[in-house]
């Protein structure tokens, strides 16, 4: 059996097409525009690709989008000091600080400065405390894009066995705790693994659904999965360079020996990746709607 391939590109596309709608929507019905402001400090080269395609997306989709970029030496005052005048600003619904940030800068408080109402990225942990609790917050993008991946190919999670790999506070953790919450694309009994755990082979020879996010290329093969097993590669690692300066990506996965056993499996590139900056812009609108009072 070869497994049926759920592309992210094309289900992060309709979703696209969706929100553009919502937007010229809100526009022409309510006069509000969702405004979204990326934060970058320093210039690592990833990053700068990653906020320049959010500021791009966000564009492409009528909404308003702003872009601060600031240097490699700035105080985390000054960091606070802009997260603090975006909350004060109505033009602006979500916040997005791209990590990682520079060393001297505390990650955590500078989360925690964002206010929750534009906690677009789901990191504060007012909204990790309301999606643990089953309640409306922004979730985070990475989860929920695969759990639209999983609705949209049809795939039940109900009663499934899910095994996820990797316990890092964006993926691994929050991937759990969706799927195993009383509601549509839940349901589900999930195990999470990590390095500590004894016999990872024990349980992804038993995953109906298997989500990788650990960050080691084409670590889980064939032989470690069951005939019909779906598959969520989350790993994005860059393993060599193309003639053209152009950086090779493996997943997670070892694509071509588990693609044969699989019944879906998500690719790399082309997955999970683009799904991830499709749902910062859905709960950028969804972050307009609820500063307006239209949700
Ligand atoms: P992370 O913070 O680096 O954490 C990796 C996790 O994997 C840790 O919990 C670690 O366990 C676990 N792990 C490492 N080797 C393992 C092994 N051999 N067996 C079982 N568990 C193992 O990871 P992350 O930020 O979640 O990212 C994971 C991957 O997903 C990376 O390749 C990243 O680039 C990619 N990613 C992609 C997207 C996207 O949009 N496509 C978004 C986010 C991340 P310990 O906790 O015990 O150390």
């Amino acid at each position: 059996m070869s497994a049926k391939i759920i592309s992210g590109v094309e289900i992060a596309k309709a979703i696209r097409k969706e929100l553009k709608e919502e937007v010229e929507e809100l526009k022409a019905k309510h006069n509000v525009v969702p405004g979204l402001v990326t934060i970058l400090v320093g210039e690592d080269p990833a990053s700068v690709s990653y906020v320049t395609a959010k500021s791009k997306t966000a564009h492409a989709l009528g909404i308003y989008s702003e872009q601060v970029d600031m240097s490699a030496d700035t105080t985390e005052k000054e960091l606070l000091d802009q997260i603090d005048k975006f909350n004060k600003d109505n033009k602006i619904h979500g916040i997005l600080v791209q990590l990682p940030l520079p060393k001297h800068i505390d990650e955590g408080k500078v989360l925690y400065a964002i206010d929750p109402d534009k906690d677009v990225d789901g990191f504060h942990p007012v909204n990790v405390g309301k999606m643990v609790l089953g309640e409306r917050c922004f979730l985070p993008c990475t989860p929920h894009g695969i759990l639209q991946m999983l609705q949209r190919s049809g795939v039940e999670t109900s009663g499934a066995e899910v095994v996820i790999l990797g316990r890092s506070n964006i993926v691994g953790k929050p991937m759990a705790n969706l799927m195993l919450q009383k509601r549509a694309a839940g349901n589900a009994t999930v195990t999470l693994c990590h390095t500590r755990t004894k016999d990872t082979d024990f349980h992804t020879k038993r995953a109906d659904i298997l989500i990788a996010a650990v960050g080691v290329p084409n670590l889980v093969k064939a032989d470690q999965v069951k005939e019909g097993v779906v598959i969520i590669d989350v790993g994005v690692n860059r393993v060599g360079m193309s003639e053209s300066g152009k950086a090779i990506l493996a997943g997670d996965v070892d694509f071509e020996s588990v693609k044969e056993k699989a019944s879906f499996i998500t690719p790399v590139p082309g997955g999970v990746g683009p799904m991830t900056i499709t749902m910062l812009m859905k709960n950028t609108v969804q972050a307009a709607k609820q500063a307006t009072g239209l949700l």
